[in-house]
């Protein structure tokens, strides 16, 4: 039984989605439709990104529901790699750093049996240990071979990509200008992979401290959860300092997450709050709360659960909008919706950007376990 209320004259339904035995009636302004280049069709635009507004928002209390949000192809694959390890294997199953930056999905998967260290040293002896989404560099590879560990390699794909990046161009021995946040675990295996040709750069003040050999031979590569507008004011920042510096071959910034920000910056000016669903550690949502607060809403804050918004912040608001991180499974979002519909802001309008098709398959040396193909296609887009 749908629950939510009817579409508003002037409004399309996009959709119902069910979720904790509620339906959600899920409309679109034609508004929100003129400004992302939505179809109505279930065929929508993969990429309709036009940011012009035509006609006057309306008013009340609302909810706008970013679309795409949430898990990507990489997460998908790295969580459901450990659960079917778990069912292989059965616990415990160790897994190095958080599989995916998200408390919830971490939680539930400890509570199975999944045992996370922070390093090698950790695991026993000949024991089986997953390694995270996020990648590690060889000298984390060869400290488990020398612990004689048996490795399944979660790392996303998008991820690797950049690791052979980082390879080819250190054998042409040129200098890496890495941008990236110190600190996080894909920037250390990133680097790692070739740390005498790497230099990390983060900070804009990192810039001045830049120094290579030959600039005719400079290449910037990133991290792929990191803001597209941040990066790319980084970017000019290392242009004007090495006119020669070459760009990555293709977009390291992964698809999900400049999918999700585009999805945000649609929406955020019409929100006086924007919920951010995602943990402290996870980059991607971090950098939605700021992109939403750059592209005008008024508020905006990162909440693991339901149970953290702050009442105060509703004060005043009328639109609402919600969205999640790379790592966020649904059913937290819908919490925060229900919190919402319980006090007044009953309609949820989704306004989609991008229609994603990634899917990626499990690593191979688990299909081999599985006794599924261990050759078939790594991605489907
Ligand atoms: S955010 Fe991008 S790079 Fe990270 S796991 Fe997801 S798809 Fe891969």
């Amino acid at each position: 039984m749908v629950t939510g209320v009817a579409a508003r004259p002037g409004h399309l339904v996009a959709g119902i989605v069910a979720s904790s035995g509620r339906c959600w009636l899920l409309t679109v302004p034609r508004r929100i439709r003129t400004l992302c280049g939505m179809s109505t069709s279930p065929q929508a635009s993969d990429s309709g990104q036009d940011t012009t507004a035509t006609d006057s928002a309306p008013s009340g209390k609302r909810v706008l529901l970013a679309k795409p949000r949430g898990y990507c192809a990489g997460v998908d694959r790295a969580v459901d790699t450990v659960e079917r390890v778990l069912e292989k294997y059965g616990a415990p199953v160790y897994v190095r750093k958080e599989i995916v930056h998200n408390q919830h999905v971490v939680g539930n998967l400890r509570d199975r049996g999944v045992v996370f260290v922070e390093d090698t040293e950790e695991v026993p002896e000949g024991s089986l240990l997953v390694f995270s989404a996020h990648g590690v560099s060889p000298a984390v590879r060869e400290a488990a071979t020398r612990r004689n560990l048996r490795t399944i390699d979660a790392t996303c794909p998008l991820v690797t990509k950049v690791h052979k990046e980082v390879n080819r161009f250190a054998r042409e021995d040129y200098d890496i200008l890495l941008i990236g946040h110190e600190g996080h675990e894909e920037v250390e295996g990133t680097s790692g992979e070739a740390p005498e040709n790497v230099q990390l750069v983060d900070k804009p003040e990192d810039v001045d401290q830049v120094e290579v050999r030959d600039p005719s031979r400079v290449v910037w590569l990133s991290q792929t959860t990191l803001s597209v507008d941040e990066t790319m004011e980084r970017v000019n920042q290392l242009q004007d300092k090495y006119p020669e510096m070459q760009a990555p071959p293709s977009d390291d910034i992964c698809y999900a997450t400049s999918n999700r920000q585009v999805a945000v910056k649609a929406m955020a000016e019409e929100c006086d709050l924007v919920l951010v669903v995602g943990s402290q550690n996870s980059s991607n949502s971090k950098r939605l709360v700021e992109v939403a607060l750059h592209a005008g809403a008024t508020d905006s804050h990162l909440i693991d659960y339901a149970s953290d918004i702050d009442e105060s912040w509703l004060e005043g608001v009328d639109t609402v909008g919600v969205t999640s991180g790379a790592s966020v499974p649904d059913v937290l979002v819908f919490q925060v919706l229900d919190y919402l519909r319980e006090r007044g802001w009953g309609e949820v309008e989704e306004v989609t950007t991008a229609n994603e098709k990634v899917s990626f398959a499990l690593p191979r040396e688990l299909r081999k376990d599985l006794d599924e193909n261990p050759n078939s296609p790594q991605s489907v887009r």
